[in-house]
Parts: C-alpha cells; sequence; structure tokens
C-alpha cells in the first residue's frame, strides 16, 4: 500500500479517537517514507503526527521524541514546534514552554493568524504563571483575583510548590516534615492538590454522611488512585510520573527497616519538575527502579494509602470531599500547630501551608488535624488512634486530674457541643441561648483561671490554652445574626465584647493561623470598622482588637499580600464556616 494511503489511515483513526492505532499506522508510514528517501517534509510530517497522537494519550515523553526528530530535520516546522510546546507543558517544565512561545510570537510573527497569536498568548501567560508558582511560590495574584471575584465553579487550578520543608524520620511517630531554615509567620512553606479527590453528596440541611456513602467514597478513590498508579507505571520516564509512585509508595510506608531513601526519599521526588534543575529531572532513585516498584505495588499498598491518609472535609456545595494528599500526609499533628493550611475549593482542592509562628531551622512543623479549640477527651476522640502527646495534651492531662473544677467545666462544655449537630436548623431564639451559655462558659473559665491556685500559677500562654479548651462554642460566636446591634455600646455588651476578646486571643496563642480564629476576629474587626468608633473603644481597652486583627492577617498572610485580599479572606473564612454550621 502506498504511504499516503497509510498515514490517511492514520488521520481516519486519528479522528475517530482510535490513538494507538493511529501511531501505528504513522508508524509504518515512517518507515515506509524513509525507505522510499521520500522528502524530509515527509519524515517530518510523519513524526509530528504520531506526536499529536501521543499527545492525546498524554505520553508526552513519547510525544517529544517524535517532535525532536521532526525539529531535527526541520527546525522551523510550526506545528512540531507548538507540539513540542504541549509535550513539555504535559511534563510540567513550564520555563522551557515559555522559552518556545516567546520564540513562537517573534520569530513567526508574519505566518500567525490573528486566533493563533491570540492562543499563543493565553498559552504564553499561563505557561509564565505556571513557572511563578512552581519555582517561587507566587501565588498571591491568583488567591488575590479570586476572593476578589469568587468564581461560582470554585477556585482556579493552581500548581504545586515545595519550599523550605524536608521529610526526616522522628521517633514513635515514624515521619515528619521539619523546618530547612528559619521560618517567619507569613512564610510559605508547600502547596499540595490531591493525588485524589471523590465528592460525597450529603442530604440538604443535614451534615452526617451515611455509610454507604462513606464506603462507596473509598471505592471511589482507590479506583482512582488505581488509575493514576496504572497510567504512572505506563509513563515512567515521565519524571512526575515516577514522583507519583514513589509518593504513593511513601504513603503506604512507614518502612522502618527499609533503607532512609525508601522511608524517608528526598525532597526531589516531591518538588515539581519545573523547579528542579534539568539534571534531577529524569535519574531514577536505584533501590526503587521500575521493576522493584511495580512488583512492591500490590492492591494492598493501595489499600494502605485509601485507609489510612485520606483527608475529609466540607465541600462547598452540601458535600463532603474525600482526597489523599503527598505531603500534607506527612506532616504530624499538634494541639499548638505552628502550620497553618488555607484550602482553595477547586477540582484538586489545593492546600496552601504556611509557618503561623516563628520557627527555627531544623524545628519539626505541625499543623492541627482537626478542631482544637476543645477539651483533651474530645480532641482524643476525633483521632483515637493518633495519641497526641503534645505539651498541651500534657499540661491538660495533669491539670485535669488535679483540679476538679476543670474536669465538670470540660464536661459541662462538651456536653453542650452534643447538641450542635442540629445547630443550623436552631430557632434564632435557641441559637441566642447556646451562644449565652458559650459567654458563661468563657466567663467561668475566667473565674476559675483567676480563683483556682493551681491554675493562677500557670504560665500566660498555658493559660491560654486551656482558655482556648474551652471556647468551642466559637461558632455561636460568628453567628451574624447574634451580633451585636450597631447601636452605642451598652456596658453589658462591653464586658461581652472584653470576654470574646480573651477568648480570641487565647485562639491566637493556640493557633494563629486558624480559619476560625481568623473568622472571629474579622466578625469583632468589622464591628469596629462599622462603627467606626474606634477612638470610642479606646477607653475600653477594646482597640487591642484591631491590632490584635491587623497581626494576625500579617501572620496570616506575610507582609506582601494587599490588604483588600486580607479583608476579603476575613470574609471569605467567616461565610464558609457561617454557611456550614
Ligand atoms: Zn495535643
Amino acid at each position: 500500500m502506498a504511504a499516503e494511503a497509510i498515514r490517511a489511515e492514520g488521520n481516519d483513526l486519528y479522528a475517530r479517537g482510535r490513538y494507538t492505532q493511529a501511531i501505528n499506522k504513522y508508524e509504518l508510514y515512517i518507515e515506509l517514507v524513509t525507505k522510499e528517501k521520500g522528502g524530509l517534509d515527509r519524515i517530518v510530517c510523519g513524526h509530528s503526527n504520531r506526536a499529536q497522537a501521543y499527545l492525546q494519550l498524554r505520553k508526552y515523553t513519547k510525544a517529544l521524541e517524535d517532535v525532536r526528530k521532526a525539529l531535527e530535520l526541520d527546525p522551523t516546522h510550526l506545528k512540531s514546534l507548538v507540539r513540542k510546546a504541549k509535550a513539555l507543558e504535559g511534563l510540567k517544565i513550564y520555563q522551557d514552554v515559555v522559552t518556545i512561545y516567546k520564540s513562537l510570537l517573534q520569530n513567526f510573527k508574519d505566518q500567525l493568524h490573528d486566533v493563533h497569536v491570540k492562543d499563543f498568548l493565553r498559552s504564553l501567560q499561563d505557561a509564565e504563571r505556571k513557572d511563578k508558582m512552581t519555582r517561587l511560590g507566587q501565588y498571591e495574584e491568583l488567591v488575590d483575583s479570586y476572593w476578589d471575584q469568587p468564581c461560582p465553579n470554585g477556585a482556579p487550578m493552581m500548581e504545586e510548590y515545595v519550599g523550605p520543608v524536608e521529610l526526616r524520620r522522628v521517633e514513635r511517630m515514624d515521619r515528619g516534615l521539619f523546618a530547612t531554615k528559619d521560618l517567619e509567620p507569613g512564610d510559605l512553606l508547600f502547596v499540595s492538590n490531591s493525588i485524589v479527590t471523590v465528592r460525597v453528596p450529603i442530604a440538604k440541611g443535614d451534615i452526617q454522611i451515611s455509610v454507604e456513602s462513606k464506603s462507596e467514597a473509598m471505592h471511589l478513590v482507590l479506583d482512582s488512585l488505581k488509575r493514576f498508579v496504572n497510567h504512572a507505571f505506563d509513563n515512567l520516564q515521565d519524571f512526575s510520573q515516577f514522583q507519583l509512585l514513589v509518593q504513593v509508595d511513601t504513603l503506604a510506608g512507614p518502612y522502618p527497616t527499609a533503607p532512609l531513601s525508601r522511608d524517608c526519599p528526598s525532597m526531589r521526588y516531591f518538588t515539581p519538575v519545573n523547579a528542579l534543575p534539568p539534571g534531577l529531572r529524569n535519574l531514577m532513585r536505584p533501590d526503587l527502579d521500575h521493576p522493584t516498584i511495580r512488583a512492591d505495588f500490590s492492591h494492598s499498598t493501595l489499600m494502605k494509602v485509601v485507609e489510612r491518609r485520606q483527608f475529609t472535609h466540607w465541600g462547598n456545595d452540601h458535600d463532603e470531599l474525600t482526597g489523599i494528599y503527598a505531603l500534607p500526609s506527612l506532616m504530624n499533628h499538634s494541639c499548638t500547630p505552628n502550620v497553618t493550611v488555607t484550602t482553595m475549593q477547586n477540582e484538586s482542592v489545593t492546600k496552601i501551608f504556611r509557618a503561623c509562628k516563628s520557627v527555627k531551622k531544623g524545628e519539626e512543623l505541625f499543623y492541627a488535624y482537626h478542631n482544637i479549640f476543645c477539651p483533651l477527651e474530645d480532641r482524643r476522640a476525633f483521632y483515637p488512634t493518633l495519641c497526641c502527646t503534645c505539651a498541651r495534651c500534657k499540661l491538660e492531662e495533669r491539670l485535669v486530674a488535679e483540679v476538679p473544677a476543670l474536669k465538670s467545666l470540660e464536661a459541662q462544655c462538651s456536653k453542650f457541643w452534643e447538641q450542635k449537630s442540629s445547630f443550623s436548623q436552631l430557632s434564632p431564639e435557641e441559637r441566642a441561648k447556646r451562644r449565652n451559655q458559650c459567654i458563661i462558659c468563657i466567663r467561668l473559665v475566667e473565674e476559675l483561671l483567676q480563683k483556682n491556685s493551681k491554675l493562677q500559677i500557670l504560665r500566660t500562654h498555658e493559660k491560654d490554652w486551656i482558655r482556648a479548651t474551652l471556647i468551642r462554642f466559637h461558632r455561636l460566636l460568628l453567628d451574624p445574626a447574634l451580633s451585636l446591634k450597631d447601636d452605642a455600646l451598652k456596658e453589658d455588651q462591653l464586658s461581652e465584647m472584653r470576654l470574646i476578646f480573651e477568648a480570641v486571643r487565647a485562639m491566637r496563642t493556640v493557633n494563629p493561623g486558624s480559619d476560625i480564629a481568623l473568622a472571629m476576629i474579622s466578625e469583632e474587626y468589622s464591628r469596629v470598622v462599622n462603627q467606626n468608633s474606634r477612638k470610642e473603644l479606646e477607653p475600653h481597652g477594646l482597640s487591642d482588637l484591631f491590632l490584635t486583627g491587623l497581626e494576625i492577617t500579617r501572620l496570616m498572610n506575610g507582609p506582601k499580600l494587599k490588604y483588600r485580599t486580607i479583608l476579603k479572606l476575613f470574609n471569605y473564612t467567616s461565610i464558609l464556616l457561617c454557611g456550614h454550621q
């Protein structure tokens, strides 16, 4: 059969989405035209077409091999140059994508249609944005524009970033993440996308997820993880795919008896390919080469990952999200964390991790896996297998045993909390009643801290730990329907505000980056601003509140973020929390 007929067949198969068969035809075509010595342009065309079919199958290294052959013969073949850019984009090497589009726009100016120019400009900007995220950790612009104008379809997709963190073995808790330099509050640590995410719908007005939905979600997570792993095995020459396998292997651990390189792989396996020096983008780990890693990936490996490493949290629209993350799974929990997380509701549910306290080089990093503004017993109930032994847990364990009044106050607080599940269906009167209970609780803690001899002697931050333990009603305090009226402040309202302020300050000591602490600050802050009465509040010591608000935003966002965004962040977290409870 004539070569051209074979190529036409290939094109036809391609058009019908049968890419693997199309690739076989193009293979034959290339062979024939090479033999026929039928002209360079035909060989170029064969390679370029096959590259396009490989792109469709997301086999980017193969596509790149083909365009390279095409471009060796004809360095100005436009289609091949564009396909090269697409292949590099698939391989996430954005620096090179930028270079290609820049040169296309410059060197092919006269040959390009307007629509191509527009297209290339858009691709160029997109690649530049991704390059800045992965190499420099620049997310401000994107987050800013989203908070400025939230899109109903969710937040924009974000690339990953890995900053000054590394994985190390720790005693007992197997592995943890550590700071590789001194950190200031607000410093970006890393940004992670989920490897897989599944949305579990829940009935409107309900906050419970049925057991069937949960197990269905487990299966869905397992299925997609399997798909990703299989694709990675088929494309091991793509370093990002090899990275994925190493990450999944790491999550199935710990492997205390394995070599350190398997238990705590180099950060190279977690860092976006674009941010790696070219020499590190294609080396495989000698102890985890292809056959070994394949033999290790049994069904039970994946089950271990799905069972142990699931993240669940509320989505935007009456659903619960269940996902698997790499680095976030490897950071340990503390009830006095030094790291804070911002979750962006996009398809990959991006998580942005920042320091929220000063951290010294070499110190371990912790964040809170769950609500930590509640008594020890309840904290332990969230994750019975976790057994947190942070300083706050140890202190509280001792005090609860030594101070019966504290124990009974904690029990009282927990009892209120049990009624919480139907909070969204409560009448305004009932909400007001519970808010009142909450204020009473905060007042009782203050009295206890002042009067009890064992509590009196605690250090300032330890007192805040105890305060933060007994203010789990924060959401009631946040309830906008129950906010103070904008009239002139009465003495009892001022006293209430002072109490809430103490509570918020305690939350800040425990977890300065907490969404809840932020939202509460936001509540108080907007109240102060709305009333335009900073001066009026000054004599009552409440202008501190304003300053605390500013301080927290600085901690949370670093000094570079626009103030406008900080306010958006406040509103955002406040709406998010009120909307769900
Ligand atoms: Zn703890």
